[in-house]
């Protein structure tokens, strides 16, 4: 391979400021959040317009070089993390981060793919409005890293994933076609729905430059409550009593397991708001009308008085719904300085939860009675990331295999939020429906029939 002439060729089409090809430049491109996956790559591409991406594609295509897009490199599976080859480029949106335009009355903003989760939110609040998508890394995850991956996070039972935010996209294809754009319709069912198909292909179809999505107005009353329960079966009684009394307004039912809350007190230094109990909750209702208040402090009343409830509060102000928040999206960063975990993102049927919860818990501690669940998510999405510590890379095989056989036995699904990236490929392998596999490898070979996009990750090999 003519690396020289490679990075010659990429600098004349991004110039300097487009290109990383330093070891110490590249070094954090080329790791993963979790500290897990380290890959090598020939450079970081860090294209400023569509048409830069087109001439990036390009130029991998005439070399066979893989093309691994990232945004802001949270993947949770290891999907943004090149392999260790050393001959695939980095394809980094972090320079197409413009918010192009916000409209408040046809509720819509478009973006450049590059744009952080926060900052856009953070633009459209200022403005009354407000993009519900939320999680501990929304801070530095990127709009096309959230479409690319299906990102979930607190407000997906009210919201749904981004996905549902999705109006429209625009992308570049492996053959150097861009298609779509970011004109704000609201309903366009003229010919496939096929900004979905790209919606969680994890980057492994096209790559999403820009995208326009629906947005929501600011509910400007927030209530939170952050509560002690016994057990997960008394978490989703709590949760049919919420869905009963707070209806469409519910917009987050966060459990958490009681030493998940500790390892961010011993781990993070950050104490818990009230007594650390076996199961904590934070449920939170949101609306623009201020009549959501008096509905929700007589649902936690409500909940009291049936005894469901041991401990909690609500928050009195915006900084204590704050401090709450910031408890529940320590959880995974507690994990992470724990040690190694064997992460598993789940879903099963939501009335399923209890028993899913006592039947993994059971089988791990068959495998191996000193690892250590460390379990949190989000009950109204049925999604629990139903961790592992105490892990290491002899017994991670057997403890993945073991989690997802229970998750199996109860219809679930392997990957609720993160998707598959390298982390669960051997797992999805294993355990996806083989007419969903063949599907989804023919789209592969349809849409990238080089391989192009994303080596190694969603699919097991490149299509023939
Ligand atoms: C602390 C923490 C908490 C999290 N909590 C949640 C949660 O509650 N819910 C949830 O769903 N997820 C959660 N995540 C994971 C979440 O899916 C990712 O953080 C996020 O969606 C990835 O965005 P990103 O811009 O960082 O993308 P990256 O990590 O850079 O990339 C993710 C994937 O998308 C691809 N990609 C990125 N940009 C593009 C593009 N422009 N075009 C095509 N492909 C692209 C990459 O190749 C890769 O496969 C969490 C992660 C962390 C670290």
């Amino acid at each position: 391979m003519d690396e020289a002439g490679i990075l010659r060729d990429l600098r004349a089409i991004l110039g300097d400021r487009g290109v990383v090809a330093d070891a110490a430049g590249m070094q954090p491109y080329l790791e993963d959040w979790t500290d897990r996956f380290h890959g090598r790559a020939l450079a970081v591409a860090r294209p400023a317009s569509t048409e830069e991406v087109v001439g990036v594609v390009a130029l991998a295509r005439e070399h066979g070089l893989g093309l691994v897009p990232q945004g802001g490199r949270t993947s949770l599976a290891a999907g943004a993390t090149p392999d260790a080859s050393g001959g695939n480029l980095l394809l980094s949106l972090e320079r197409m981060n413009r918010i192009l335009a916000i409209d408040r009355v046809g509720l819509s903003v478009a973006v450049e793919a590059g744009a952080i989760v926060d900052t856009v939110r953070d633009a459209l609040r200022e403005v009354g409005r407000d993009l519900p998508i939320s999680f501990g890394a929304s801070g530095s995850a990127t709009i096309g890293g959230v479409a690319a991956t299906n990102a979930g996070g607190a407000n997906v039972l009210r919201y749904g994933m981004t996905g549902r935010f999705v109006l429209g996209l625009e992308a570049v294809l492996a053959d150097g076609t861009v298609v779509g754009g970011v004109t704000p319709l609201h309903k366009d069912n003229a010919g496939l729905n096929w900004p979905q198909l790209l919606v969680g292909s994890e980057g492994t179809l096209g790559i999403v430059t820009r995208a326009v999505l629906k947005i929501h107005p600011l509910n400007g009353h927030v209530c939170a409550a952050l509560l002690s329960v016994a057990d997960v079966a008394t978490a989703l009684t709590l949760y049919e009593l919420a869905v009963d009394r707070v209806g469409e307004r519910l917009s987050a039912f966060e459990l958490m397991s009681g030493s998940a809350v500790r390892r961010v007190e011993t781990a993070l230094k950050t104490a818990s708001p009230i007594p650390v109990s076996p199961w904590m909750l934070l449920i939170e209702a949101a609306s623009v009308s201020a009549s959501v208040e008096a509905d929700f402090a007589s649902f936690v009343e409500a909940a009291m008085e049936a005894g469901l409830v041991e401990d909690g509060t609500i928050a009195a102000s915006g900084e204590q719904a704050a401090a709450f928040w910031r408890l529940r999206e320590s959880l995974t960063e507690a994990e992470a300085k724990t040690g190694p975990s064997a992460k598993h993102d789940v879903s099963v049927p939501i009335a399923a939860l209890p028993e899913f919860v006592e039947a993994a818990t059971a089988a791990l501690a068959e495998l191996d009675p000193g690892l250590q669940p460390n379990v949190f998510g989000h009950v109204g999405d049925g999604n629990l990331h139903f961790n592992v510590l105490g892990v290491d890379e002899a017994t991670r095989h057997h403890v993945n295999q073991s989690v997802h056989d229970v998750v199996a036995s109860f219809g679930g699904s392997i990957s609720a939020e993160h998707g598959i990236g390298q982390y669960r490929l051997e797992e999805a392998y294993r355990l996806l429906p083989d007419a969903q596999l063949r599907l989804q490898e023919r789209l592969k070979q349809a849409l990238d029939p080089g391989g192009l996009f994303n080596p190694g990750k969603v699919f097991r090999r490149r299509p023939e």
